[in-house]
């Protein structure tokens, strides 16, 4: 069955979402795909054989968007390839995602290691 993902990258972490949905694609290809702005653009473009939807960029609302949809319990998993070495201005939208997806423990993955983990457990299996 189609699942749900959330994919979303801060801007120097992009080319490395991008590499890591490429190896991917066909893994992907069945779900249903849920993307920050600039995020969705990156990775659409690198690979066309996605669904995706973009909603607002980061800094303008679209972590926000992405924790409505896990409060609405629509999202099965997130892979946010968060850059742990640059401030953001839109550092408390982040937080407040991350701390949706505990609330309803929805598993999130926020590098390529354990966006890796998702995989070997099969979270992109029918
Ligand atoms: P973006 O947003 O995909 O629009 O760059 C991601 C973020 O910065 O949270």
């Amino acid at each position: 069955m189609a699942k749900t993902l959330a994919l979303v990258a801060h801007d120097r972490m992009k080319d490395a979402l991008a590499d890591w949905a490429a190896e991917n694609e066909a893994g992907l290809a069945p779900h249903v795909l849920f993307c920050t702005g600039t995020t969705g653009k990156v990775v659409g473009e690198r690979c066309p054989t996605l669904r995706i939807t973009r909603l607002a960029s980061g800094p303008l609302g679209g972590d926000q968007q992405i924790g409505a949809l896990i409060v609405e319990r629509r999202i099965d998993g997130v892979i946010f390839f968060i850059d742990p070495l640059s401030p953001m201005p839109h550092d408390v939208d982040i937080k407040a995602l991350l701390r949706l997806a505990v609330v309803y423990d929805v598993p999130i993955a926020l590098s390529r290691s354990t966006a890796d983990l998702f995989v070997a457990a099969g979270l992109l299996a029918g």
